[in-house]
Protein backbone atom coordinates (compact mmCIF):
# COMPACT_ATOMS: atom_id res chain seq x y z
CA UNK A 1 0.00 0.00 0.00
CA UNK A 2 1.29 3.45 -0.63
CA UNK A 3 2.47 5.76 2.24
CA UNK A 4 3.07 8.91 2.38
CA UNK A 5 6.49 8.92 3.29
CA UNK A 6 6.58 6.75 -0.35
CA UNK A 7 6.06 10.59 -1.93
CA UNK A 8 9.27 13.03 -2.21
CA UNK A 9 7.65 15.31 0.02
CA UNK A 10 9.28 17.58 2.49
CA UNK A 11 9.96 16.56 5.76
CA UNK A 12 7.89 19.12 8.24
CA UNK A 13 5.07 18.57 5.34
CA UNK A 14 4.79 14.62 5.90
CA UNK A 15 4.97 15.75 9.79
CA UNK A 16 1.87 18.16 9.07
CA UNK A 17 0.42 14.90 7.32
CA UNK A 18 0.75 12.97 10.01
CA UNK A 19 -0.61 15.43 12.44
CA UNK A 20 -4.03 15.87 10.60
CA UNK A 21 -4.20 12.28 11.27
CA UNK A 22 -4.13 11.28 7.42
CA UNK A 23 -2.28 7.96 7.33
CA UNK A 24 -2.21 7.06 4.11
CA UNK A 25 -3.05 8.68 0.51
CA UNK A 26 -6.54 8.79 -0.88
CA UNK A 27 -6.17 7.22 -4.95
CA UNK A 28 -6.37 11.17 -6.36
CA UNK A 29 -3.56 11.95 -3.89
CA UNK A 30 -1.68 8.82 -4.83
CA UNK A 31 -1.90 9.24 -8.35
CA UNK A 32 -1.22 13.20 -8.30
CA UNK A 33 1.07 13.80 -5.95
CA UNK A 34 4.18 11.87 -7.72
CA UNK A 35 3.84 13.76 -11.36
CA UNK A 36 3.11 17.44 -9.64
CA UNK A 37 5.98 16.77 -7.35
CA UNK A 38 7.68 16.26 -10.48
CA UNK A 39 6.57 19.73 -12.05
CA UNK A 40 3.97 18.19 -14.33
CA UNK A 41 0.44 20.14 -15.17
CA UNK A 42 -1.82 17.78 -13.87
CA UNK A 43 -5.65 17.82 -15.21
CA UNK A 44 -7.80 15.49 -12.33
CA UNK A 45 -11.16 14.30 -12.17
CA UNK A 46 -12.42 13.83 -9.16
CA UNK A 47 -15.34 14.74 -6.86
CA UNK A 48 -15.31 17.25 -3.39
CA UNK A 49 -14.44 14.55 -0.69
CA UNK A 50 -11.71 12.58 -2.52
CA UNK A 51 -9.46 14.39 -0.75
CA UNK A 52 -8.29 16.20 -4.09
CA UNK A 53 -7.92 19.23 -2.11
CA UNK A 54 -4.20 17.66 -0.48
CA UNK A 55 -3.75 16.31 -3.47
CA UNK A 56 -2.69 19.90 -5.18
CA UNK A 57 -1.61 21.47 -1.71
CA UNK A 58 1.09 19.15 -0.71
CA UNK A 59 3.54 18.86 -3.79
CA UNK A 60 2.14 22.73 -4.30
CA UNK A 61 3.48 23.41 -0.72
CA UNK A 62 6.70 21.15 -1.26
CA UNK A 63 7.61 23.04 -4.36
CA UNK A 64 7.04 26.76 -2.58
CA UNK A 65 9.20 25.30 0.17
CA UNK A 66 12.13 24.67 -1.92
CA UNK A 67 12.02 26.86 -4.23
CA UNK A 68 12.72 29.41 -1.75
CA UNK A 69 11.51 33.04 -3.30
CA UNK A 70 9.91 35.16 -2.00
CA UNK A 71 6.70 37.11 -2.94
CA UNK A 72 6.99 40.75 -3.65
CA UNK A 73 4.60 43.05 -2.65
CA UNK A 74 1.27 42.52 -4.60
CA UNK A 75 2.29 39.30 -5.75
CA UNK A 76 1.35 35.76 -4.95
CA UNK A 77 2.93 33.06 -6.06
CA UNK A 78 0.79 30.23 -5.99
CA UNK A 79 -2.94 31.14 -7.09
CA UNK A 80 -5.99 28.69 -6.13
CA UNK A 81 -9.83 29.70 -8.05
CA UNK A 82 -12.58 28.22 -6.63
CA UNK A 83 -15.77 28.79 -7.50
CA UNK A 84 -17.57 30.33 -4.48
CA UNK A 85 -16.31 31.85 -1.25
CA UNK A 86 -17.26 28.42 1.49
CA UNK A 87 -14.91 26.55 -0.92
CA UNK A 88 -12.04 29.27 -0.85
CA UNK A 89 -11.93 29.11 2.53
CA UNK A 90 -11.93 25.92 2.94
CA UNK A 91 -8.98 25.51 0.84
CA UNK A 92 -7.37 28.25 2.77
CA UNK A 93 -7.94 26.25 5.86
CA UNK A 94 -6.92 23.20 4.66
CA UNK A 95 -3.16 24.51 2.82
CA UNK A 96 -2.84 26.74 6.13
CA UNK A 97 -2.95 23.61 8.16
CA UNK A 98 -0.62 21.13 5.72
CA UNK A 99 1.74 23.92 5.80
CA UNK A 100 2.07 24.39 9.50
CA UNK A 101 4.90 25.55 11.25
CA UNK A 102 6.66 26.67 7.26
CA UNK A 103 6.62 30.02 7.39
CA UNK A 104 4.37 30.35 4.91
CA UNK A 105 1.72 33.09 4.02
CA UNK A 106 -1.73 31.56 2.98
CA UNK A 107 -4.95 33.35 2.61
CA UNK A 108 -7.74 33.69 0.53
CA UNK A 109 -9.91 36.75 -1.35
CA UNK A 110 -13.51 36.45 -2.09
CA UNK A 111 -16.34 38.96 -2.77
CA UNK A 112 -19.27 39.46 0.57
CA UNK A 113 -16.64 40.49 2.93
CA UNK A 114 -14.90 44.20 2.62
CA UNK A 115 -12.16 44.48 0.15
CA UNK A 116 -10.06 46.61 2.71
CA UNK A 117 -8.38 44.02 4.58
CA UNK A 118 -7.74 41.49 1.56
CA UNK A 119 -5.69 44.83 0.25
CA UNK A 120 -3.84 45.24 3.27
CA UNK A 121 -2.76 41.60 3.09
CA UNK A 122 -1.80 41.37 -0.50
CA UNK A 123 0.01 44.63 -0.16
CA UNK A 124 2.79 42.71 1.36
CA UNK A 125 2.54 39.54 -0.92
CA UNK A 126 1.35 36.41 -0.35
CA UNK A 127 2.81 32.68 -1.09
CA UNK A 128 -0.79 30.95 -1.46
CA UNK A 129 -3.62 33.19 -2.45
CA UNK A 130 -6.96 31.13 -2.69
CA UNK A 131 -9.39 33.27 -4.60
CA UNK A 132 -13.02 33.33 -6.49
CA UNK A 133 -12.75 34.89 -9.97
CA UNK A 134 -14.60 38.04 -9.35
CA UNK A 135 -12.56 39.50 -6.76
CA UNK A 136 -9.58 38.17 -7.72
CA UNK A 137 -10.17 40.22 -10.87
CA UNK A 138 -11.39 43.34 -8.85
CA UNK A 139 -8.23 43.43 -7.02
CA UNK A 140 -5.96 42.83 -10.19
CA UNK A 141 -8.23 46.00 -11.50
CA UNK A 142 -7.03 48.38 -8.59
CA UNK A 143 -3.69 47.34 -8.98
CA UNK A 144 -3.40 45.40 -5.57
CA UNK A 145 -2.83 42.29 -7.37
CA UNK A 146 -0.08 41.32 -10.06
CA UNK A 147 -0.14 38.12 -11.34
CA UNK A 148 3.26 38.15 -12.73
CA UNK A 149 4.99 35.99 -10.32
CA UNK A 150 2.64 33.46 -9.96
CA UNK A 151 4.29 29.70 -10.01
CA UNK A 152 1.90 27.27 -9.45
CA UNK A 153 -1.82 27.80 -10.85
CA UNK A 154 -4.72 25.23 -9.42
CA UNK A 155 -8.28 25.59 -10.84
CA UNK A 156 -10.56 23.77 -8.74
CA UNK A 157 -13.64 22.69 -9.43
CA UNK A 158 -13.86 23.61 -13.13
CA UNK A 159 -17.37 22.40 -13.82
CA UNK A 160 -19.05 24.56 -11.51
CA UNK A 161 -16.70 27.72 -12.54
CA UNK A 162 -18.66 27.06 -15.97
CA UNK A 163 -22.02 26.14 -14.18
CA UNK A 164 -21.87 29.67 -12.39
CA UNK A 165 -20.66 31.83 -15.44
CA UNK A 166 -17.24 32.18 -14.70
CA UNK A 167 -15.83 31.58 -18.03
CA UNK A 168 -15.49 35.70 -19.11
CA UNK A 169 -13.37 36.36 -15.50
CA UNK A 170 -11.01 32.99 -16.45
CA UNK A 171 -10.32 34.37 -19.77
CA UNK A 172 -9.54 37.45 -18.40
CA UNK A 173 -7.15 35.84 -16.01
CA UNK A 174 -4.97 33.76 -18.35
CA UNK A 175 -3.17 36.09 -20.01
CA UNK A 176 -1.99 37.79 -16.55
CA UNK A 177 -0.21 34.60 -15.21
CA UNK A 178 3.33 33.83 -16.36
CA UNK A 179 3.17 31.34 -19.15
CA UNK A 180 6.26 29.35 -17.52
CA UNK A 181 4.57 27.86 -13.97
CA UNK A 182 3.00 24.45 -13.20
CA UNK A 183 -1.35 24.28 -13.44
CA UNK A 184 -3.36 22.05 -11.77
CA UNK A 185 -6.72 21.73 -12.84
CA UNK A 186 -9.79 19.78 -11.15
CA UNK A 187 -13.22 19.44 -12.34
CA UNK A 188 -15.50 16.83 -10.71
CA UNK A 189 -16.75 16.18 -14.62
CA UNK A 190 -15.23 16.67 -17.73
CA UNK A 191 -17.60 17.34 -20.37
CA UNK A 192 -16.30 18.97 -23.87
CA UNK A 193 -16.57 22.54 -22.82
CA UNK A 194 -14.39 21.92 -19.63
CA UNK A 195 -11.82 20.08 -21.61
CA UNK A 196 -11.95 23.03 -23.91
CA UNK A 197 -10.98 25.21 -21.09
CA UNK A 198 -7.98 22.79 -19.39
CA UNK A 199 -6.50 22.89 -22.68
CA UNK A 200 -5.75 26.38 -22.47
CA UNK A 201 -4.44 26.68 -18.64
CA UNK A 202 -2.64 22.83 -19.50
CA UNK A 203 0.70 22.16 -21.13
CA UNK A 204 1.20 18.24 -21.61
CA UNK A 205 -0.70 17.37 -18.36
CA UNK A 206 -1.12 14.32 -16.79
CA UNK A 207 -4.63 13.06 -16.43
CA UNK A 208 -5.44 11.27 -12.97
CA UNK A 209 -9.15 10.47 -11.68
CA UNK A 210 -11.11 8.94 -9.38
CA UNK A 211 -14.68 7.96 -8.81
CA UNK A 212 -16.65 8.15 -12.05
CA UNK A 213 -20.27 10.12 -11.42
CA UNK A 214 -21.33 6.41 -11.47
CA UNK A 215 -19.46 5.15 -8.75
CA UNK A 216 -21.04 7.73 -6.40
CA UNK A 217 -24.37 7.83 -7.89
CA UNK A 218 -24.25 3.72 -7.39
CA UNK A 219 -22.99 3.96 -3.42
CA UNK A 220 -26.05 6.81 -2.71
CA UNK A 221 -29.65 5.07 -1.97
CA UNK A 222 -31.38 6.86 -4.85
CA UNK A 223 -35.50 7.30 -4.20
CA UNK A 224 -37.95 9.10 -6.13
CA UNK A 225 -41.03 10.13 -5.53
CA UNK A 226 -43.77 11.63 -7.83
CA UNK A 227 -45.30 14.51 -6.50
CA UNK A 228 -47.10 17.68 -6.69
CA UNK A 229 -44.93 20.84 -6.36
CA UNK A 230 -47.64 22.17 -3.97
CA UNK A 231 -47.38 18.88 -2.19
CA UNK A 232 -43.86 19.07 -1.57
CA UNK A 233 -43.35 21.16 1.83
CA UNK A 234 -45.90 19.00 3.73
CA UNK A 235 -44.13 15.84 2.34
CA UNK A 236 -40.20 17.22 3.59
CA UNK A 237 -42.00 17.74 6.78
CA UNK A 238 -43.77 14.21 7.19
CA UNK A 239 -39.96 12.69 5.83
CA UNK A 240 -37.98 14.35 8.24
CA UNK A 241 -41.20 13.44 11.16
CA UNK A 242 -40.34 10.21 10.30
CA UNK A 243 -36.83 9.78 9.35
CA UNK A 244 -35.18 11.54 12.00
CA UNK A 245 -32.50 12.72 9.96
CA UNK A 246 -29.05 13.39 11.56
CA UNK A 247 -27.44 15.28 8.89
CA UNK A 248 -29.54 16.28 6.00
CA UNK A 249 -29.09 18.35 3.15
CA UNK A 250 -32.06 19.66 1.43
CA UNK A 251 -31.35 21.64 -1.98
CA UNK A 252 -33.66 23.81 -3.61
CA UNK A 253 -33.55 25.84 -7.43
CA UNK A 254 -34.13 29.22 -5.45
CA UNK A 255 -32.95 31.27 -2.63
CA UNK A 256 -36.14 32.14 -2.00
CA UNK A 257 -37.24 28.76 -2.25
CA UNK A 258 -34.79 28.01 0.55
CA UNK A 259 -35.88 30.69 2.98
CA UNK A 260 -39.66 29.39 1.94
CA UNK A 261 -38.89 25.98 3.14
CA UNK A 262 -37.18 27.28 6.44
CA UNK A 263 -39.89 28.67 7.33
CA UNK A 264 -42.19 26.26 6.93
CA UNK A 265 -40.06 23.69 8.91
CA UNK A 266 -39.86 26.37 11.80
CA UNK A 267 -43.64 27.02 11.86
CA UNK A 268 -43.57 22.98 12.85
CA UNK A 269 -40.82 22.99 15.50
CA UNK A 270 -38.22 21.40 12.80
CA UNK A 271 -35.24 23.23 13.30
CA UNK A 272 -33.06 24.36 10.49
CA UNK A 273 -31.21 27.04 8.55
CA UNK A 274 -30.63 28.12 5.52
CA UNK A 275 -27.76 29.44 3.18
CA UNK A 276 -27.59 30.92 -0.03
CA UNK A 277 -26.19 34.00 -2.06
CA UNK A 278 -28.70 36.50 0.11
CA UNK A 279 -27.30 35.48 3.09
CA UNK A 280 -23.96 37.23 4.55
CA UNK A 281 -20.92 35.45 5.29
CA UNK A 282 -20.90 35.82 9.14
CA UNK A 283 -24.75 34.51 8.41
CA UNK A 284 -23.44 31.54 6.12
CA UNK A 285 -20.67 30.63 8.44
CA UNK A 286 -23.25 30.93 11.36
CA UNK A 287 -25.74 28.04 9.42
CA UNK A 288 -22.35 25.82 8.14
CA UNK A 289 -21.13 25.84 12.00
CA UNK A 290 -24.23 24.80 13.60
CA UNK A 291 -24.97 22.46 10.89
CA UNK A 292 -21.25 20.82 11.49
CA UNK A 293 -21.77 20.99 15.56
CA UNK A 294 -24.73 19.17 15.07
CA UNK A 295 -26.81 22.15 16.38
CA UNK A 296 -29.32 22.10 13.68
CA UNK A 297 -29.67 18.36 11.81
CA UNK A 298 -31.05 20.53 8.68
CA UNK A 299 -29.46 22.63 6.34
CA UNK A 300 -30.83 24.08 3.50
CA UNK A 301 -28.41 25.25 0.65
CA UNK A 302 -29.12 26.07 -3.29
CA UNK A 303 -26.74 24.38 -5.48
CA UNK A 304 -24.02 27.38 -5.37
CA UNK A 305 -23.99 27.99 -1.75
CA UNK A 306 -23.27 24.24 -1.10
CA UNK A 307 -20.17 24.07 -2.94
CA UNK A 308 -17.55 23.22 -1.13
CA UNK A 309 -19.52 22.26 1.85
CA UNK A 310 -17.25 19.69 3.55
CA UNK A 311 -19.30 18.28 5.77
CA UNK A 312 -18.72 14.43 6.45
CA UNK A 313 -21.40 12.06 7.72
CA UNK A 314 -24.47 13.61 5.77
CA UNK A 315 -26.81 11.03 6.04
CA UNK A 316 -29.89 12.43 4.02
CA UNK A 317 -29.47 14.64 0.54
CA UNK A 318 -32.81 15.72 -0.28
CA UNK A 319 -33.67 17.02 -3.89
CA UNK A 320 -36.21 19.32 -2.98
CA UNK A 321 -36.51 20.35 -6.33
CA UNK A 322 -34.77 18.70 -8.93
CA UNK A 323 -31.74 20.64 -10.36
CA UNK A 324 -31.83 21.31 -14.60
CA UNK A 325 -28.34 20.07 -14.97
CA UNK A 326 -27.87 16.16 -14.54
CA UNK A 327 -24.40 16.67 -13.15
CA UNK A 328 -25.60 18.70 -10.35
CA UNK A 329 -27.86 15.82 -9.26
CA UNK A 330 -24.31 13.83 -8.85
CA UNK A 331 -22.57 16.67 -7.03
CA UNK A 332 -25.65 16.93 -4.61
CA UNK A 333 -25.58 13.19 -4.03
CA UNK A 334 -22.34 13.50 -3.64
CA UNK A 335 -22.26 14.90 -0.05
CA UNK A 336 -23.14 12.31 1.59
CA UNK A 337 -22.11 8.34 1.17
CA UNK A 338 -18.48 10.48 1.30
CA UNK A 339 -15.62 8.23 2.25
CA UNK A 340 -16.89 4.62 1.11
CA UNK A 341 -20.12 5.12 3.61
CA UNK A 342 -23.60 4.82 2.05
CA UNK A 343 -26.32 7.08 2.25
CA UNK A 344 -29.81 7.91 1.13
CA UNK A 345 -30.92 10.71 -1.28
CA UNK A 346 -34.61 11.36 -2.08
CA UNK A 347 -35.67 13.53 -4.87
CA UNK A 348 -38.94 15.06 -4.89
CA UNK A 349 -40.26 15.28 -8.62
CA UNK A 350 -43.28 17.39 -9.42
CA UNK A 351 -44.34 16.67 -13.37
CA UNK A 352 -42.87 19.09 -15.01
CA UNK A 353 -39.14 17.93 -13.56
CA UNK A 354 -39.42 14.30 -14.99
CA UNK A 355 -37.81 15.35 -17.95
CA UNK A 356 -34.54 16.08 -15.28
CA UNK A 357 -35.39 13.22 -13.93
CA UNK A 358 -35.02 10.96 -17.28
CA UNK A 359 -31.47 13.11 -17.94
CA UNK A 360 -30.10 12.22 -14.62
CA UNK A 361 -30.90 8.26 -15.47
CA UNK A 362 -29.30 8.78 -19.06
CA UNK A 363 -25.74 10.56 -16.78
CA UNK A 364 -25.23 8.23 -14.15
CA UNK A 365 -27.08 4.64 -15.55
CA UNK A 366 -28.66 4.00 -12.04
CA UNK A 367 -32.55 3.68 -11.90
CA UNK A 368 -33.62 5.52 -7.99
CA UNK A 369 -36.42 3.50 -6.40
CA UNK A 370 -39.99 4.83 -6.69
CA UNK A 371 -41.20 5.79 -3.34
CA UNK A 372 -44.98 5.77 -3.39
CA UNK A 373 -46.40 8.33 -1.78
CA UNK A 374 -47.92 8.17 1.86
CA UNK A 375 -51.52 8.00 1.98
CA UNK A 376 -53.67 10.84 1.84
CA UNK A 377 -51.90 13.21 -1.08
CA UNK A 378 -53.09 14.09 -4.18
CA UNK A 379 -51.65 12.14 -6.96
CA UNK A 380 -49.23 14.34 -9.84
CA UNK A 381 -50.83 14.37 -12.74
CA UNK A 382 -49.44 11.33 -15.56
CA UNK A 383 -49.33 13.98 -18.58
CA UNK A 384 -46.42 15.82 -18.29
CA UNK A 385 -44.91 19.32 -19.60
CA UNK A 386 -41.43 20.29 -20.68
CA UNK A 387 -39.41 22.84 -18.12
CA UNK A 388 -40.60 26.09 -19.78
CA UNK A 389 -37.74 27.69 -21.65
CA UNK A 390 -38.19 31.37 -21.79
CA UNK A 391 -39.96 32.76 -24.40
CA UNK A 392 -41.52 29.26 -25.54
CA UNK A 393 -44.50 27.84 -25.32
CA UNK A 394 -44.33 24.69 -23.05
CA UNK A 395 -44.34 21.69 -24.68
CA UNK A 396 -46.86 18.67 -24.30
CA UNK A 397 -44.99 15.38 -24.04
CA UNK A 398 -48.31 13.66 -24.06
CA UNK A 399 -48.38 10.26 -22.18
CA UNK A 400 -45.71 9.65 -19.53
CA UNK A 401 -42.88 8.12 -21.91
CA UNK A 402 -42.11 4.50 -20.90
CA UNK A 403 -38.39 3.56 -21.38
CA UNK A 404 -38.33 0.28 -19.59
CA UNK A 405 -42.32 -0.28 -19.81
CA UNK A 406 -43.71 -2.57 -22.43
CA UNK A 407 -45.49 0.35 -24.39
CA UNK A 408 -45.43 4.06 -25.08
CA UNK A 409 -48.97 4.30 -24.96
CA UNK A 410 -50.54 5.80 -21.62
CA UNK A 411 -53.55 2.68 -21.19
CA UNK A 412 -50.63 0.13 -22.05
CA UNK A 413 -48.36 2.13 -19.61
CA UNK A 414 -51.22 1.42 -16.90
CA UNK A 415 -51.85 -2.23 -17.53
CA UNK A 416 -48.05 -2.96 -17.90
CA UNK A 417 -47.27 -1.29 -14.44
CA UNK A 418 -46.96 -4.17 -12.38
CA UNK A 419 -48.63 -3.84 -8.80
CA UNK A 420 -51.96 -3.03 -10.31
CA UNK A 421 -51.11 0.36 -11.78
CA UNK A 422 -54.23 2.27 -10.16
CA UNK A 423 -51.74 4.83 -9.12
CA UNK A 424 -51.24 6.68 -11.88
CA UNK A 425 -47.65 7.28 -10.26
CA UNK A 426 -44.41 6.03 -10.16
CA UNK A 427 -43.65 2.04 -11.00
CA UNK A 428 -41.87 1.46 -14.05
CA UNK A 429 -44.16 3.33 -16.24
CA UNK A 430 -42.18 5.91 -14.97
CA UNK A 431 -38.34 6.45 -16.87
CA UNK A 432 -36.92 6.24 -13.22
CA UNK A 433 -38.75 3.84 -11.57
CA UNK A 434 -38.39 0.30 -13.05
CA UNK A 435 -37.68 -1.91 -10.63
CA UNK A 436 -40.21 -5.14 -10.76
CA UNK A 437 -41.45 -5.03 -7.65
CA UNK A 438 -43.66 -1.83 -8.10
CA UNK A 439 -43.44 1.39 -6.00
CA UNK A 440 -42.33 0.84 -2.41
CA UNK A 441 -44.32 2.84 0.11
CA UNK A 442 -41.62 5.40 1.30
CA UNK A 443 -42.02 4.85 4.97
CA UNK A 444 -41.28 1.26 4.16
CA UNK A 445 -38.46 2.22 1.99
CA UNK A 446 -36.72 4.22 5.12
CA UNK A 447 -36.90 0.98 7.21
CA UNK A 448 -35.98 -0.96 5.01
CA UNK A 449 -32.78 1.51 4.37
CA UNK A 450 -32.23 1.81 8.13
CA UNK A 451 -32.02 -2.10 8.15
CA UNK A 452 -29.46 -2.14 5.76
CA UNK A 453 -27.41 0.17 7.33
CA UNK A 454 -27.83 -1.72 10.64
CA UNK A 455 -26.35 -4.94 8.49
CA UNK A 456 -23.52 -3.11 7.33
CA UNK A 457 -23.15 -2.08 10.77
CA UNK A 458 -23.64 -5.62 11.74
CA UNK A 459 -20.79 -6.91 9.47
P1 LIG B 1 -11.47 17.09 -0.28
O1 LIG B 1 -11.88 16.16 -1.37
O2 LIG B 1 -10.16 17.73 -0.55
O3 LIG B 1 -12.56 18.09 0.02
O4 LIG B 1 -11.24 16.24 1.07
C1 LIG B 1 -12.29 15.60 1.74
C2 LIG B 1 -11.95 15.26 3.16
O5 LIG B 1 -10.97 14.21 3.22
C3 LIG B 1 -11.38 16.40 3.98
O6 LIG B 1 -12.06 16.42 5.23
C4 LIG B 1 -9.93 16.07 4.16
O7 LIG B 1 -9.42 16.58 5.37
C5 LIG B 1 -9.94 14.56 4.15
N1 LIG B 1 -8.70 13.93 3.66
C6 LIG B 1 -7.95 14.31 2.61
N2 LIG B 1 -6.91 13.48 2.42
C7 LIG B 1 -7.01 12.51 3.37
C8 LIG B 1 -6.23 11.36 3.69
N3 LIG B 1 -5.15 11.01 3.00
N4 LIG B 1 -6.62 10.60 4.73
C9 LIG B 1 -7.74 10.94 5.43
N5 LIG B 1 -8.52 12.02 5.17
C10 LIG B 1 -8.16 12.79 4.16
Amino acid sequence: MTKFSDFALAEPIQKAIAQGGYTSPTPIQQQAIPPALEGKDILGIAQTGTGKTAAFSLPSIHHLLNSKKRAGRFECRMLVLAPTRELARQIADSMTGYSKGLGMYVTSAFGGVPINRQKRILERGVDVLVATPGRLLDLVDQRYLNLSKVEILVLDEADQMLDLGFIVPLKKIVPLLPKQRQSLFFSATMPKTISQLADQFLTNPVQVSVAPQSTTAERVDQRVTYINQDDKQRLLKDFINNENPDHMLVFTQTKHAADKVVKNLMAVGIHSAAIHGNKSQPQRERALGDFKKGKINILVATDIAARGIDVDGITHVINFDMPNVSEQYVHRIGRTARAGASGISYSMVAPDERQFLRDVVKLTGVKPDVIALPEGYDEPPREEVAPRIYGQKPKKYGATPIRNGPSKNKHSARKGRPGGGGSGRGGPGSSAGAKSDGPKHWNNGAKSFKRRQARKADA
